[in-house]
């Protein structure tokens, strides 16, 4: 089949991937100059089927309430008169029940490890590098309730047979041994060693030139206009460069996909979640993390990419606004300051905000729509990065009418209808 996916993420990039791959004739149109340039840019890095939760859960609501109270918290609300921001937000708070966390854990955490599997079968046959380790990521407690409180994740892991340690404040060293310096600043860790971390744009940019070797075409700096419809099926899309017909059409726009299918008549569940990183050069390589140390009380992630740290966080619900907060980059500073000191050179850093395509219950959407030529890969979240090669992978079996390797059942649209 002739198809057209529509935006050049890491979604958009391994959905072509792998529909290649299954024999089809595919392009990618990206509003962008090359692939990669939004949220997919410069993400935590984390490739974490281990930390692979909704962010609706049990307690969510209260927790919520402190960390808006907290001095560099991790929630920022700027309420907006959006519609769709508060019927999301009422979806979300319906879903932290215990009940629902159990359903949609289960939706998101056989994906996010059927990915992690498909990145290294793609890194064993392709050679792909992209500053990735295998090193696990590290969750840092710095207060005892928030390790006393652990339980509850554990037996999670435990039920999905995710390998984890927990380590007191020498483990916690042992595995990350800039921490040395300020051992009296945490307690103690969860580590989940299964964990790998890489850098998102480099891995998207690369995969991207080998799609293209492989006949993928990519037309960058071309809008998406408007989505035609007729007698329930896609017949073309119009852009910035001209109108593009296939057979069958992917939704890979992130953030934005929801605002073409409301235009369409398909409304979906997804709000834009902003974040911010910030991107530092190593100053002392001693001192730096091997891997991610998840600061848990911030809830900022600190991440080894080769030369540099990555060092991403904060949840901003203010819908489509993209301005660069400097409180925000004052917070990333300040945990990675504090946990590893003098490990990189912050005035050299470089400041980025994305948002995240959140779904209200945490799984992406992944399925035809009602049309029956469009498809849809998007709302990844907080994990587009860790569930992207699974994602295009069962994206393709769908469009190619063959049964993915997982239970994909429950990742489409069906899941929201009453
Ligand atoms: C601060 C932060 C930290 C994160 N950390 C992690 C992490 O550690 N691990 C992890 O797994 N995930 C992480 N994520 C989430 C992850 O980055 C996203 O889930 C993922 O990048 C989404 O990819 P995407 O391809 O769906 O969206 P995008 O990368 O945004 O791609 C959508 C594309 O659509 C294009 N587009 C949009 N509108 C149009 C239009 N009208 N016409 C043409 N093209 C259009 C855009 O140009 C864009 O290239 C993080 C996100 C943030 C913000």
């Amino acid at each position: 089949m002739k198809i057209l996916v529509l935006g050049g993420g890491v979604i958009g990039v391994t959905s072509a991937w792998y529909l290649a791959e299954a024999g089809h004739e595919v392009t990618v149109i990206d509003r962008q100059q090359g692939p990669a340039l939004e949220t997919s840019f410069a993400n935590a890095g984390e490739v974490s089927p281990g930390y692979s939760s909704p962010w609706a859960g049990p307690g969510v609501p209260a927790k919520a309430i402190k960390w808006l109270l907290m001095k560099h918290g991790p929630l920022v609300i700027r309420p907006l008169a959006d519609r769709a921001m508060w019927s999301w937000a009422f979806q979300m708070l319906a879903n932290c029940t215990a009940a629902r966390y159990a359903v949609n854990k289960a939706r998101m955490v056989p994906l996010a490890e059927y990915s992690r599997d498909a990145l290294k079968a793609l890194r064993a046959s392709t050679g792909i590098a992209y500053d990735e380790r295998a090193r696990g990521t590290l969750q840092l407690f710095r207060e005892q309730k928030q390790l006393d409180g652990v339980g509850g994740d554990i037996e999670v892991l435990k039920q999905y047979g995710v390998p984890f340690e927990v380590l007191d404040q020498t483990g916690c060293v042992a595995a990350e041994p800039g921490l040395a310096s300020v051992r009296e600043k945490f307690v103690g860790g969860l580590r989940l060693p299964g964990d790998e971390t890489g850098d998102c744009r480099i891995f998207t940019e690369r995969l991207a030139e080998m799609a293209a070797g492989r006949g993928v075409k990519f037309d960058y700096s071309v809008a998406v206009d408007d989505v035609r419809i007729e007698a329930g099926k896609v017949t073309g899309v119009s852009t910035s460069a001209g109108v593009y017909t296939a057979d069958a059409y992917v939704m890979a726009m992130g953030s934005y996909s929801p605002i073409w299918m409301r235009r369409i008549g398909q409304p979906i569940p997804l709000y834009p979640i902003k974040g911010y990183s910030i991107t530092v050069p190593i100053a002392d390589a001693a001192r730096a993390p091997v891997s991610t140390v998840m600061d848990e009380t911030y809830k900022v992630a600190i991440t080894r990419l080769g030369d540099r740290i990555r060092v991403g966080g904060t949840a901003e619900i203010s819908g489509y606004d993209l301005k660069l907060r400097q409180a925000r980059r004052r917070t990333l500073e300040h945990s990675v300051a504090d946990l590893f000191p003098g490990s990189g050179d912050l005035g050299a850093a470089t400041f980025w905000c994305g948002l995240r395509p959140m779904t209200p219950d945490g799984p992406p959407i992944i399925g035809v729509s009602k049309f029956s030529n469009l498809y849809l890969n998007t709302g990844h979240g907080t994990l587009g990065w860790t569930m992207s090669c699974g994602s295009g992978r069962v994206l393709a079996d769908l469009v190619s009418g063959r049964a993915p390797d997982i239970d994909a059942s429950m990742l489409g649209l069906q899941r929201y209808a009453r």
